[in-house]
């Protein structure tokens, strides 16, 4: 029936004027979710007022909710003075289905639908998803210049990714924001639920603690509680970061890192490989970040897993047939990059000099993972090229392209004598940024007259890539000319940074960042950029431009077009039979 008008107008300012002044009441799982069936998370009704538990109905698909779910609600009286909530731990949904969720209270109606999926038998023995932590489109494009070379137009070669057979674009916004952090994003993998950023495993509810919010069940989760299968995770970073973090962890906050570190401990994942070190060891330890005395090491020790702490010991514990479990930490903050442990030798290599790269690690957990005769789960993050998008230093986070490439190729290798392998290369979320021309130091003029655009830019003269797939020189006198969209005050100076990772802009005395005045030391021809962002922000931002994802193996037929973030969860999630009875 239509609604007269003047009513439905009237109705709009109503409600209108109560928003304005209360926060929104809430249900979650939030509207429009897709929940794997069987698949476990909390639900919570949260009421704008103070009412009786007696007093507030709770009907799932117009029949009261105790008669589907058999978790017993948790009554908060008045949460945080906003009003009463209802919490529902551990729920499952086993029927695959629409699902309408309507609670009442004496002056609210609050109301979700969701989609509650189920999938078929289990398709594949083995998934890797690599995640390209802020991998945009240009990291791949200067990766492929500079690894494979290219003439005439025609590039050389081919990134181990570039010729999958399956390729989408992935939404990656979050619940609350359009641009996404690595938590939600890498949240909306492992979980198939958005949330908001500096989140993971959790929808972002009124609570005050960090660890109270309404909780949903990781892959890693499911995978432990329903298959016999084994679990890896690897980063280049510390291993409490975001993206490690997130397949474990349920927390509003990303940097609650020693509750990550814990939750790595007692995981269950077979094998951990990574940085962030200084999370592990007990806060007597120096360089220890822990706020306690709990020695994470000793108890992985205990728990029987071998330890590496150097590349060697990462290569003889791996190759060892008897290794089914295996913690490896090689740094205590993020690891080095390619470009740095190679070549350069700055940043950290000096103090660690025995730090693995990302195919070793890949190759070890391949080894110890695949031990297990029921199969694995492997995620390996690249997590550096972000870490180098952020600072504008777009030749390091080429060069940890080129390593992802080389890490996906030791899986591509694994799938030659193990097809039941589904691969998944993809970003989380992308970065500004984009190849303009070539910088030709011989052009006369002030620097920026040195750019060539269109025809005058030609191609840049890297040397060939070496065994390893990297030029061996990046400081050559045809560059890449390569511009970030978003940037704080920095000096433009056209040249790599061969002293160490770009530091943009550094605080002022005001706390605004301003251009770091090192880089005009360094060349007095550089060119002061005006920041694009806000002053607080030190560095280039994230973007919500799509990222693109390549898969091959049973199952990646189901990528392609434009995809959200949660449905690459639902495609693992199917390959691997999670929600099958
Ligand atoms: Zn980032």
């Amino acid at each position: 029936m239509k609604t007269p008008r003047l009513i439905r107008i009237a109705s709009f300012i109503f409600f209108g004027s109560i928003t304005g002044f209360l926060q929104a009441a809430a249900i979650y799982p939030i509207d429009q979710a897709t929940i794997l069936a069987g698949s476990k998370f909390d639900i919570k009704i949260e009421f704008n007022t103070v009412i009786n538990l007696g007093d507030a109905e709770i009907e799932l698909n117009g029949a009261p909710i105790n008669k589907i779910i058999s978790a017993q609600p948790e009554f908060i009286s008045n949460e945080n003075g906003k009003g009463s909530s209802i919490l529902y731990r551990e729920v499952q949904l086993t029927k695959a289905g629409k699902y309408q969720i309507v609670a009442r209270a004496p002056q609210e109606r609050l109301q979700v639908n969701w989609d509650v999926y189920a999938t078929g038998p289990r398709r594949v023995k083995n998934v890797i998803l690599f995640i390209g932590d802020g991998m945009t489109i240009a990291n791949r494009t200067t990766a492929r210049v500079l690894s494979k070379g290219i003439q005439e137009g025609k590039y050389q070669g081919r990134l181990a990714f570039d010729d999958m057979p399956s390729t989408a674009m992935i939404g990656t916004s979050g619940s609350d924001s359009l641009i996404t952090d690595s938590a939600n994003s890498m949240s909306a993998y492992t979980t198939g639920h958005k949330t908001a950023v500096n989140a993971m495993g959790v929808y972002v509810s009124r609570a005050s603690d960090n660890l109270s919010h309404p909780k949903v069940e990781t892959i890693a989760e499911l995978i432990k509680r329903n298959t016999k299968m084994a679990v890896g995770i690897v980063s280049d970073a510390e291993l409490e970061d975001a993206t490690p973090g997130a397949m474990v962890s349920h927390t509003r906050r990303r940097a609650d890192k020693q509750y990550i570190a814990d939750q790595l401990l007692s995981s269950g994942a077979e094998v951990i490989l990574g940085g962030g070190s200084a999370y592990f060891y007990p806060q007597s330890t120096k360089g220890s970040r822990r706020k306690d005395e709990k020695n994470l090491v000793e108890n992985f020790k205990l728990k029987g897993y071998q330890l590496a702490f150097t590349k060697q010991e990462l290569l003889s514990a791996s190759e060892s047939r008897g290794t089914k479990t295996l913690f490896g930490v090689f740094h205590p903050d993020n690891m080095d990059g390619s470009l740095d442990r190679l070549y350069l030798k700055k940043n950290t290599v000096e103090q660690f000099p025995n730090q693995p790269d990302l195919t070793e690690m890949t190759q070890s957990a391949i080894d110890v993972l695949s031990r297990n005769p029921n199969g694995f789960f492997l995620m390996v993050e690249a997590a550096l090229i972000d870490k180098f998008n952020h600072p504008l230093d777009w030749e390091r986070a080429a060069f940890d392209t080129i390593m992802l490439s080389n890490a996906v190729q030791i899986a591509k290798d694994f799938a030659k004598t193990h097809p039941d392998t589904l691969i998944i290369v993809t970003p989380d979320h992308t970065h500004s940024g984009s190849i303009s021309g070539v910088v030709h130091d011989d052009k006369p003029g002030p620097l920026r007259e040195k750019v060539g655009i269109y025809a005058e830019a030609g191609y840049p003269n890297y040397p060939k890539a070496d065994i390893q797939g990297y030029p061996n020189k990046i400081d050559v006198s045809k560059r890449i000319a390569f511009f970030y969209g978003s940037y704080p005050d920095h000096y433009e100076t056209l040249h790599p940074k061969m002293d160490g990772t770009f530091v943009p802009a550094v605080k002022d005395d005001s706390g605004k960042y301003v251009a770091n005045p090192k880089y005009l030391q360094l060349q007095e021809d550089a060119i002061h950029v005006g920041g694009n962002l806000p002053s607080h922000q030190e560095s280039g931002v994230h973007t919500a431009d799509d990222a693109v994802l390549n898969a091959m193996g049973p199952g990646s037929e189901n990528f392609k077009g434009f995809m959200d973030n949660t449905e690459v969860f639902k495609i693992m999630v199917q390959s691997l039979g999670l929600g099958s009875k």
